[in-house]
């Protein structure tokens, strides 16, 4: 009997639900969207429902369904699947949400943030498979990581490790939505990003860019990236500052862990090639040469699902 598991990606705006093979396919996708439910109760009835749809799906499809995935931004006690808060959903300070689903729905659950499940996810199914040790990392709004180590996902004691994006590398530096100054967060996600081409478009700098911006176009990663495919000098160098900065950093996460992949997702991966080559030279400039040779920098391939198949994988991993 073919396994499948249900993965679900709790986000402030939508809920996500998938049906997902042992390969990492989606067979069925569901989603709601957050605010439909009012009150954690009602939210908790609206997960059950959507539950219970695929469950009968499933059952009707003759698959053995092992479990339940779910991966929220948030804080949680992974081994009791224990929610302290999650920072976008009011009133969910201390839920004990394993405890609730299983009780309703006699299925094993396991909870986890969303960026270890997008890291599980991966490693699992994605640009990590088939190796032991490997460093993920989400380049959005903020800096997500994960870290899977012997094969598994390493939480640390108070299930807090892998906040890669705050590991301070400049004192001086901005200030962080985690209150620090200079976290790397600040100089590689999306917002330090799009601020700081603008800034330089700003004190003159010559690029199709300011064209582009006077005719009503968005700043974004994805336009810069499209940019540099045009050929725009300013748009590369973007890209090669930030790759080399980024790199520079993971040459020392490279020395501390000796990983096999760094896979790397999120709006500033977009550039691909553009801003992972710089990366891969400066791990290489940077790092110790026999760590530096042995780790591929690689782009995240789950794209649109990423989260909801890391928390299936959780499910199918048992942990
Ligand atoms: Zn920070």
């Amino acid at each position: 009997m073919k396994k499948v598991s249900i993965g679900i990606d709790i986000g402030g705006t939508n809920v996500k639900l998938g049906l997902v093979d042992e390969k990492g396919s989606v067979l069925l996708n569901d989603t709601f969207l957050t605010k439909s439910a009012s009150s954690k109760s009602q939210l908790l009835d609206k997960l059950v429902g959507h539950i219970e749809m695929l469950r009968a799906e499933a059952n009707h499809r003759k698959l053995k369904l092992v479990g339940i995935g779910i991966g929220a931004p948030g804080a949680i006690d992974v081994e009791h699947g224990f929610v302290y808060f999650f920072p976008n959903i009011p009133g969910w300070e201390n839920t004990p949400l394993k405890k609730i689903l299983e009780k309703k729905l006699k299925l094993p659950v396991f909870v986890d943030n969303d960026a270890n499940a997008m890291a599980l996810g991966e490693f699992y199914f994605g640009a990590g498979k088939n190796v032991k040790h490997m460093i993920a990392l989400t380049l959005g709004t903020g800096v997500g990581g994960g870290l899977v180590l012997d094969g598994k996902l390493f939480h640390g004691p108070a299930f807090s490790a892998a906040e890669i994006g705050h590991m301070v590398v400049d004192p001086d530096g901005p200030v962080c939505g985690c209150g620090n100054r200079g976290c790397i967060e600040t100089f590689v996600g999306n917002g330090y990003f799009v601020k700081e081409v603008k800034r330089k478009l700003d004190s003159g700098e010559k690029s199709v860019l300011t064209r582009w911006l006077q005719e009503g176009k968005e700043l974004s990663p994805k336009l810069v990236q499209e940019a540099a495919r045009a050929g725009d000098r300013f748009a590369k160098e973007q890209w090669e500052i930030t790759g080399e900065r980024l790199g520079t950093f993971l040459a020392g996460l490279v020395n501390l862990l000796n990983p096999e992949k760094i896979v790397i997702g999120g709006g500033v991966a977009l550039g691909g090639d553009l801003v992972l080559e710089p990366i891969r030279k400066a791990i290489k400039k940077k790092a110790f040469p026999i760590a530096a040779r042995f780790v591929k920098v690689l782009p995240a391939v789950l794209s649109n699902d990423a989260g909801l198949v890391g928390a299936a994988a959780l499910a199918f991993s048992g942990r």
